[in-house]
């Protein structure tokens, strides 16, 4: 049976790593939630936050996004695109829903209901730089 201590500690792990999702729009890897937890909770494993990541992507409240075959993850749930930098790595939100949206009919009567597009470039920081 597990105690109630123990699920008190679980959960409380879980909202860190929710917390360190949502406190930043980087679309980070587990490696940078790790860090950023371990200021909170000094003794948690990498297994430990990756077990809590996949528990959030499986009730839904981050996504995982793929770059460059990495796994990072999302906190904003609304739709958008990703840009992808092929200099920084950096991973940035598009709010563009006018590309397409669901409803819309492809030629030949092909019906819209959900859409997945990625971009790739070279992002407006690392363009200044060059
Ligand atoms: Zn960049
Ligand atoms: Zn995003």
């Amino acid at each position: 049976m597990i105690s109630e201590t123990h699920q008190r500690k679980r959960s409380r792990q879980r909202d860190k790593v929710l917390d360190a999702v949502r406190s930043t729009r980087t679309h980070p890897g587990a490696d940078w939630v790790f860090h950023e937890v371990r200021k909170e909770i000094p003794n948690i494993s990498l297994a430990t936050v990756y077990r809590n990541l996949n528990l959030l992507v499986q009730s839904g409240e981050i996504n995982e996004v793929l770059c460059d075959g990495q796994l990072r993850f999302d906190a904003n749930k609304t739709d958008h695109f990703h840009f992808t930098c092929r200099l920084c790595k950096g991973i940035f939100d598009i709010d563009e829903t006018r590309v397409t949206e669901p409803g819309f009919k492809l030629p030949r009567g092909y019906l819209v209901e959900n859409v997945k597009m990625d971009f790739y470039g070279v992002c407006p920081q690392c363009q200044s730089k060059g």
